[in-house]
């Protein structure tokens, strides 16, 4: 029998990763032979680690922090998705043998908010908090939902100008940039506001820390939903904030991450996985 196919995910820390998981239940749900790792990558090893993998035989590998922006500068191209968000979490070798990357979070976001949460974006008042790899890999594809206005918000304003810069190029919505400090606060008549968003996103890393951005109540609008992009084994820091705040609904990023890896899975396999009984057993663990 042929050895099952290698896939792996790379990143420092990686040992918290579920990716193995929800590769395996995939795999054992569309009947494929494969070996799905973690495989820990320094920065300083992520060029040698990557040829490494591909030399040996590897057909897939998956991308996390601190690597994303980095292995953009090892491949020989990517799709649209990639070149937007200047960050890659899948990568594979073409029949030449060439390295290709595409960015699938993007994608995994908005399927989780319109086909698992039913979460509307068209037409309404979006916050962005956080303006870092996540928020400019979700930007584009938020932005193709056509939402009525898009405010960025980051501790560091002048990244979020960047993103909104490169909104602007890209459409007619309009998009903001603000400091977090500056959110929530009066804003002078005939100015759109800082409050009263329908739906808040935070891509900022604070979860990971249990620690929170300076946020207000006045964020939210008429039955505003937040979703943060972290995911943790207990209820993250925002979410718990957002339930305790008086939002209408608060979700955590674990659909975002099943729904990136199912069309990462998709790229490899040609087989779109079924995402939902695979959220539902991670789920059963996680809460
Ligand atoms: P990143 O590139 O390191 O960006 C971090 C962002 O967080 C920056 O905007 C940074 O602001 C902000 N930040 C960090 N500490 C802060 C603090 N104490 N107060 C306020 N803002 C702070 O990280 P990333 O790759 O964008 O990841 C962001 C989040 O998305 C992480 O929680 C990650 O787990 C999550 N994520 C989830 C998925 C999924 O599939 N669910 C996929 C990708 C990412 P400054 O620019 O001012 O430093």
């Amino acid at each position: 029998m042929p050895a099952p196919e290698r896939y792996a995910v790379i990143g420092h820390p990686i040992s918290h990763s579920l990716s193995p998981r929800i590769h395996t239940l995939f795999a054992a749900q569309t009947g494929r032979a494969l070996r799905y790792e973690a495989i820990d990558v320094l920065p300083e090893q992520l060029a040698m680690a990557v040829r490494a993998f591909f030399a040996g035989g590897g057909r897939g590998l998956n991308v996390t922090l601190p690597h994303k922006q980095a292995v953009l500068g090892l491949l020989s191209r990517c799709s649209e998705a990639a070149s937007h968000a200047r960050a890659v979490n899948t990568l594979w070798s073409d029949a030449e043998g060439a390295l290709v990357g595409d960015n699938t979070d993007g994608i995994g976001l908005v399927r989780d908010l319109q086909q698992n949460l039913g979460v509307p974006v068209a037409a309404r008042r979006l916050l962005l908090l956080g303006a870092g790899g996540a928020a400019r890999g979700v930007l584009g594809p938020l932005l193709a939902l056509a939402p009525r206005e898009l405010v960025i918000a980051n501790r560091d304003v002048a990244r979020a100008e960047v993103l909104a810069a490169v909104a602007h190029d890209a459409g007619s919505i309009p998009v903001r940039a603000i400091a977090l400090s500056a959110l929530g606060q009066d804003t002078p008549p005939g100015q759109s506001g800082t409050a009263g968003f329908d739906l808040i996103l935070n891509a900022t890393s604070t979860s990971l820390s249990n620690e929170l951005p300076p946020l207000s109540p006045r964020l939210f609008g008429p039955g505003a939903v937040c979703y943060d992009l972290a995911y943790a084994l207990h209820e993250t820091s925002f979410v718990r904030w957002a339930r305790h705040h008086g939002a209408s609904a608060a979700h955590d990023g674990l659909g975002m991450l099943v729904e990136q890896a199912a069309e990462a899975f998709h790229l490899w396999h040609g087989v779109r996985p079924d995402t939902a009984p695979v959220l539902a057993a991670l789920r059963s663990q996680t809460q």
